[in-house]
């Protein structure tokens, strides 16, 4: 078997390799080109390419093809068209044109489009995106695609993922071209997303009405036993686990998704998996059909994969760490510390350029993870704080600190000094510092985002870091466009100081969990947004508006169409958590409290009647505390009938997600408070669907 994995790896990808042995060599030539450096793609190179793409699908089984795109609910879509072209006589050929390939028109009127196309035009456009591989999947061509508006607005998370790595380019290049490199003529961004999930057992799933239409439980008591051994992070795989394991692993390499790690994580049931990093836009792909993947494959073993950021209350919920570093075209990255001064000056401007753009745009890296699933994880103590913060580890920070102070930095130990450096210090790479309670840590030769929750997608997010870092690039150019090449060294050092002591603040390598890093955070004045409806306004800050608009990444149109997608995102979850929480509490839990109760009754009479004493105090005393959280839970239930009715009445705005926030899902809590205490007091065969204890300890 293993000997067949280099062959099994990409196997249904339409790759550079199938491409070259398969078109004439100068339409290949001319597609690279349009790949490498992002020009336009003429009519005969796409009709040469979709004649290679249909022969090479139709050999692997294909029979459909489909434009695979990314609309702003986060999820992919995808509609299917079959090869086949009626020639006469009962008879047809598998056709596809380059036409079909670089465009479609998928009716697509029911995606959220934020009141862009109410203004606009009704339908909506997919145009391929030739730098993401196509691929087979389920006997379909898939060809990767942007989705966008007939007046040019994108509908998707691709295209604005697409500018910012433009943006991030551009600027990146002239930094480097003030460096003395004038190679590099393309920046890539890198990124390795890891993603958390749980495997739950599909019997017990179908079960569960809370899991099924909110993807986590609205209700549950504590098993006996939860994380707390911690016997589960890193253990052995069972069997089972490990089968599905490595069925996932040889579907996402068939697809050339690179997956490299698997583990257990803290919470029973809970794992990850991490793939080799990918240019982002080829990651953000990757990482949307390693969902796919992993959900499907589940089921095939008995499973059902759960990528809810919070599936069950009181142990770890899941995410997602995006790893991101930036590569140039001769293959340097830029967040490599290096051995030389010249290469260290490098370092520190594209480390500067972060440590900005975080400070200054905390809000829009906040934004893009917020999410009501989300919420029940930042803040809390298994990942990190809403605060968002940059960790940077004690040498890196002694550097800057020495750079601040004008020192030459020596102190730390393990650290190379080179004194006959110009300006700045030679220092050595250290990835043996980790904080795990940090936002944003500094790894080595890349920063790791860990604030993301596992269901969404990694566009946003990473939307966000290119544009913000494009920005404090292009601040930088700007400051250093005039200096004379002999004075380079002095000014880039004067700019590093500058930025470090302005920016600062935003550096924590302590305890993010600390209640008291809360209090020096806003003594710092840094943001502390803790829930999404307390985020989603940055999307149309003035601040953030300028800095989308003039990298040309989100038109001031685009910013309100997913200011409003997400606010309205964000009140139908909740809307539709509070409706499935009153019919479980209605229809399954309340009455089983209610049979239970009833048969210890039945039980205390018929003890009274034959004059049995023993136990029926103590019966009765159970009878009043389940009859007193029924009461508790039914009237909180009323309550929050009224306030969801209330809530669905208002206008859709961010009053209204806030009501949510602080109304709806605190009626939710408190629901949940009375049903979670009697819960235990219910024997198991009164009980109308699985426990915490079923769910997580007999998979
Ligand atoms: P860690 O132990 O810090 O989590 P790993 O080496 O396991 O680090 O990497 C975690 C993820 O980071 C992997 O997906 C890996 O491919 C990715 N990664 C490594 N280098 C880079 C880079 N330069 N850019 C983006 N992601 C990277
Ligand atoms: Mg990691």
């Amino acid at each position: 078997m293993e000997n067949n994995i280099p062959e099994l790896f990409g196997s249904l990808v339409f790759s550079d390799k199938i491409m070259r042995d398969k078109l004439p060599h100068d339409m290949y030539k001319a597609l690279r080109k349009t790949i490498d450096n992002n020009t336009h793609l003429e009519l005969d190179v796409a009709n040469a390419v979709a004649v290679a793409m249909k022969e090479w699908a139709v050999e692997n089984g294909a029979t459909h093809f489909t434009h695979w795109f990314q609309p702003m609910t986060g999820y992919t879509a995808e509609k299917h068209d079959s090869f086949i072209c009626p020639v006469g006589g009962g008879e047809v050929i598998m056709e596809f044109s380059g036409k079909e390939l670089v465009k479609g028109e998928p009716d697509a009127s029911s995606f959220p489009s934020g009141g862009i196309r109410a203004t606009f035009e009704a339908r909506g456009y997919t145009a391929w995106d030739p730098t993401s591989p196509a691929f087979i999947k389920d006997k379909t061509l898939y060809i990767p695609t942007a989705f966008c508006s007939y007046s040019g607005e994108a509908l998707d998370k691709k295209t604005p993922l697409l500018r910012s790595m433009d943006a991030i380019s551009k600027e990146a290049v002239k930094i480097l071209k003030l460096l003395g490199k004038e190679d590099v003529t393309n920046v890539l961004t890198t990124v390795g997303p890891e993603q958390e999930y749980f495997l739950i057992d599909k019997e017990d799933y179908k079960k569960r009405k809370d899991l099924i239409f909110t993807g986590r439980t609205l209700l549950g008591a504590p098993a006996p036993k939860g994380q707390e051994m911690d016997d589960h992070y890193f253990g052995n795989l069972r069997t089972r686990v490990a089968d599905f394991m490595h069925d996932l692993d040889e579907e996402l390499w068939k697809l050339g998704i690179p997956a490299k790690t698997k583990h257990n994580e803290v919470a029973p049931c809970q794992h990850e998996l991490a793939p080799v990093f990918d240019t982002t836009n080829v990651a953000v792909d990757h990482n949307q059909l390693t969902m796919e993947v992993m959900k499907k494959v589940a089921e095939r073993h008995g499973y059902m994969c759960l990528l809810h950021e919070k599936p069950f209350a009181g142990i770890n919920g899941s995410g997602k760490h995006n790893n991101w570093s930036l590569t140039t075209n001769t293959g340097e990255n830029l967040l490599n510390p290096g051995r030389t001064p010249a290469e260290n000056t490098q370092f520190l401007i594209f480390l500067s350029a972060v440590i900005k753009a975080v400070d200054e745009y905390a809000d829009l890296l906040r934004l893009s993870v917020a999410s009501a699933g989300n919420d029940h994880r930042l803040g809390a103590n298994e990942a990190p704080p809403a605060i968002i913060s940059i960790f940077l580890g004690d040498e890196l920070t002694g550097v800057i600190e020495a750079i601040e102070k004008d020192e030459y930095f020596g102190k730390v130990e393990k650290v190379k000094v080179d004194i006959g450096a110009k300006v700045l210090p030679h220092f050595m790479k250290d990835t043996t510092d980790r904080n795990r309670t940090s936002p944003f840590a500094f790894t080595g030769n890349k920063f790791e985002f860990r604030s993301l929750g596992s269901s969404v997608s990694i566009a946003g997010p990473n939307i966000m870091l290119n544009t913000s870092v494009a920005e404090s690039l292009s601040e930088f150019y700007e400051k250093l466009k005039d200096v004379k090449p002999e004075d380079m060294d002095d000014a880039v050092h004067k700019l590093v100081k500058e930025t470090i002591i302005k920016h600062k603040r935003v550096i924590f390598n302590g305890n993010g969990y600390a209640p008291e890093w809360v209090e020096e955070a806003e003594k710092r004045g840094l943001y502390n947004l803790k829930s999404t409806p307390d985020a989603m306004p940055a999307f149309i800050a003035e601040k953030n508006v300028k800095l989308f608009t003039k990298h040309n990444i989100y038109s001031e149109t685009e910013l309100h169409s997913r200011y409003e997608i997400r606010i309205e995102n964000y009140t139908k979850t909740l809307h539709i958590e509070a409706l499935t929480l009153k019919d479980m509490i209605l229809k399954q839990f309340a009455p089983s409290v209610v049979a239970y109760t009833d048969d210890l009754t039945d039980s205390v009479l018929k003890k009274k009647q034959l004059g049995v004493e023993a136990g029926c105090d103590t019966q009765t005393d159970l009878i009043k505390k389940l009859s007193g959280y029924y009461d508790n839970m039914i009237k909180a239930t009323a309550k929050l009938s009224e306030d969801t009715d209330k809530a669905e009445s208002m206008e859709l705005n961010i009053d209204q997600a806030k009501f949510y926030h602080d109304v709806v899902l605190a009626d939710m809590e408190e629901i949940r408070k009375y049903a979670d205490a009697a819960e235990p007091l219910l024997p198991e065969e009164y009980l109308p669907y699985p426990t915490y204890e079923q769910m997580l300890f007999y998979v």
